[in-house]
């Protein structure tokens, strides 16, 4: 099995050399990294300036430029066979709720799947230090148990692990994307000379209570597993839509 390795840390982050170790035994690793931290970055592909990719060591490349141009580069350039897989992470950092879709490394997924490629997201949960050993050994887990159950074609799982020890953490549950409550706070600051500039900052997130969700399973210990798809389409709006039979002439409705 050939496996694409990316994230949106950056190349040299923690997270993604304890993937690339933890998932060396199953199968045929290519590591392909952002050179520097594109987090929030989302699904962004680079178009309007080249892309320039450096060798760093054997099955180890950086690419200056997104998690998705990552992705497009190795499978559409750099490596001999589609992989089998493309895992993302591990993210320093939850990637729960609706703030996957600022993700980077929900991004890097999303093209595997688009690619036709079955594609992981993992996350751990903590911005605060980290160690990614235990997370790298769930990751090997989760990794080696889908492969032997076979990989469906269209598979993006999202993986949130809660940042404790391994034998803490209370098992594997299937839950559903939390709703995040938003507060964001833009911050003005001056800078030395004079000028205004922004942060976009905010206390830390607060969730909706939902059993289900991806936020309640780590918060209780739990290895959070989301499938996701990428079928947007709002099937009751399309009903509603066409329910107000929308005219571009003034006085066909
Ligand atoms: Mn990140």
């Amino acid at each position: 099995m050939d496996i694409l390795i990316t994230n949106d840390d950056g190349v040299q982050a923690e997270g993604i050399r304890a993937l690339a170790r933890a998932l060396r035994p199953l199968g045929e690793i290519s590591v392909i990294a952002p050179d520097r931290e594109q987090s929030a970055t989302s699904h962004a592909l680079t178009l309007h300036r080249p892309l320039r990719m450096r060798k760093l060591e054997e099955g180890v490349m950086s690419v200056d430029g997104t998690p998705t141009d990552c992705v497009l580069l190795g499978v559409h350039g750099f490596l001999e066979r589609k992989p089998g897989l493309v895992v993302s992470g591990i993210n320093h950092g939850p990637n729960m709720g609706s703030d996957v879709t600022y993700s980077g490394t929900v991004a890097a997924a999303s093209e595997g799947n688009v690619l036709g490629i079955p594609s992981i997201a993992i996350s751990l949960a903590t911005w605060g230090s980290a160690d990614f050993e235990p997370a790298a050994r769930i990751a090997r887990n989760i990794v080696e148990g889908l492969l032997r159950r076979g990989l469906p074609e269209r598979m993006c799982v999202n993986v949130n692990i809660p940042p404790i020890p391994l034998d803490r953490i209370k098992g594997v549950r299937v839950t559903r994307l939390g709703k995040r409550i938003y507060r964001d706070v833009i911050e003005e600051k001056v800078d030395p000379r004079g000028k205004t500039y922004y942060w976009i900052g905010g206390q830390e997130p607060t969730w909706e209570h939902d059993e289900s969700s991806d936020f309640t399973a780590v918060e209780e210990g739990y290895v959070s597993v989301t499938p996701l798809t990428f079928e947007l389409t709002d099937y009751r709006g399309m009903v509603e839509l066409d329910s107000l039979a929308i005219t571009i002439r003034d006085h066909e409705a």
